[in-house]
């Protein structure tokens, strides 16, 4: 196949995936005036994992991608967030106006989040039922060109992939990114609704709780997403267990598994409709990694979860996947006002900043999010690490770490 010749029938960017990566990222680009294609493998928007924190640098992308407003209107603001030990003490205790006063942290239901960006896309932007199999690239001095094939045995071609697909991604398997190991923790969630409401009062609490870590977020008055993550150290095990077909029956483990947890907690998932509930293993990525291997190879990179998977104790998985957004969207924007068309080589000269300018953060929360969860599940040593939990890492560095690491700015986009 001829590159850089006939553009029929050629896209300038395809973004696999359309979860909060993929579509911040089409939307990034779509406000500094690039068109992109989105292949999705479902045959919709994903409305499962229930809700995600958003922190301020969240926030700060999400004004970036001008799509706040719609959710800082209908979500308020949480006001303080508890961490209460096996003894019952409070380790942990933050209130709003420590944290960010400007762009305080949300609970936010996480179809919400895709809609918001969803419907500021054009019709015809997300390709559903669309599930890549494998890639190749063309390259010579004058231009390049990605091959998609696709599983329905047809091919796709673009001047720029960017792989936006999970935890299991095709494109950081092209790239050379080595497969995310489990943490040996696994993750439990659902979704309760109170209809005389939960009396939660804009309050998070986090409870650690024989050898489980447990928490409950109001979304609302009524509403409140709640989570269980334990420690499991068979993966196979864990999903044989954990996946049934049917979700009433995985609601009566979930019950049986928190008879003994907080009364506030077993309400809540007392009151969580079956459907809601979703069971997933914690992945991350070996930060090495992302140390030594390249990020982006000419007109190819990743985004989210397919860039950085991590654990979830810090809440930022999401929060980084909008960053990643803003920051391709700035990256391909500059490039792209200079000569309004996208120059699949100079493309990939601005690839390489985006993922010079990702590679620090991506590691130093990956490696934060495991050890923030080690800390706080029961495991060997348990009796001096609690000790050392609530005397130093609860009283001198999560709040800290979580300051620090939610005050990161990715910056605007260029106006056009
Ligand atoms: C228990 C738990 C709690 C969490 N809590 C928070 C939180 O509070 N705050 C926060 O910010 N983050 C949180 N996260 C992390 C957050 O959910 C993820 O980081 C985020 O969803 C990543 O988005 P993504 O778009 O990169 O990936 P995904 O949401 O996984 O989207 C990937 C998309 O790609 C599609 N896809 C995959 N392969 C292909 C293919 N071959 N072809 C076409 N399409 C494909 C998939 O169908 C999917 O739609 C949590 C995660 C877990 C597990």
């Amino acid at each position: 196949m001829e590159i850089g010749g006939d553009q029929e029938g050629v896209e300038d960017v395809v973004i696999v995936g359309g979860g909060i990566a993929g579509l911040a990222t089409t939307l990034a680009l779509r406000r500094v005036g690039v068109q992109a294609l989105v292949l999705e493998r479902s045959d919709q928007l994903r409305a499962s994992g229930g809700a995600i924190l958003l922190f301020s640098n969240a926030w700060v992308a999400l004004e970036a991608l001008g799509v706040a407003h719609k959710l800082s209107s209908i979500y308020p603001p949480l006001q303080s967030g508890y961490v209460t030990n096996e003894s019952g003490e409070v380790v942990s205790h933050r209130t709003s106006q420590e944290s960010n006063m400007k762009r305080p942290v949300r609970i936010v239901k996480r179809k919400d989040v895709l809609e918001a960006i969803a419907d500021e896309l054009p019709t015809n932007t997300i390709r559903f039922s669309s599930k890549l199999s494998s890639i190749e690239t063309r390259t010579n001095e004058a231009s390049s060109l990605a091959l998609l094939h696709m599983e329905d045995g047809s091919i796709i071609k673009t001047k720029v992939l960017i792989g936006c697909d999970g935890v299991h991604s095709v494109v950081a398997s092209w790239l050379g990114l080595s497969k995310p190991v489990y943490s040996s923790r696994s993750a439990l969630r659902g979704l309760g609704v109170m209809p005389q409401g939960h009396g939660l009062n804009n309050e998070s609490h986090i409870f650690l709780q024989d050898g489980y870590r447990v928490g409950v977020g109001p979304l609302n008055d009524r509403e409140a997403h709640w989570f269980i993550i334990y420690n499991c150290t068979s993966l196979e095990e864990d999903e044989e267990n954990m996946i049934v077909m049917d979700p009433k029956i995985l609601m009566k483990k979930v019950l049986q598994m928190v008879a003994n947890f907080p009364p506030l907690f077993l309400q809540l998932v007392q009151h969580t409709d079956p459907a809601t509930l979703t069971w997933a293993p914690l992945m991350f990525r070996i930060p090495w990694d992302l140390m030594f291997r390249n990020l982006s190879i000419g007109i190819v990179t990743v985004a989210g979860d397919a860039l950085h998977p991590m654990t979830p104790e810090l809440g930022q998985g999401g929060c980084t996947s909008l960053e990643d957004a803003v920051v391709l969207g700035r990256h391909i924007g500059t490039c792209f006002l200079k000569d309004k068309i996208i120059q699949p080589l100079e493309v990939a000269k601005v690839l390489k900043l985006y993922a010079k300018e990702r590679r620090f953060r991506s590691i130093s929360l990956i490696l934060a999010s495991y050890v923030f969860g080690w800390f706080q599940l029961e495991g060997s040593f348990q009796r001096l690490k609690s000790y050392v939990r609530d005397t130093i890492f609860f009283k001198y560095v999560y709040q800290r770490t979580i300051a620090h690491v939610t005050k990161y700015d990715c910056g605007k986009l260029p106006v056009v």
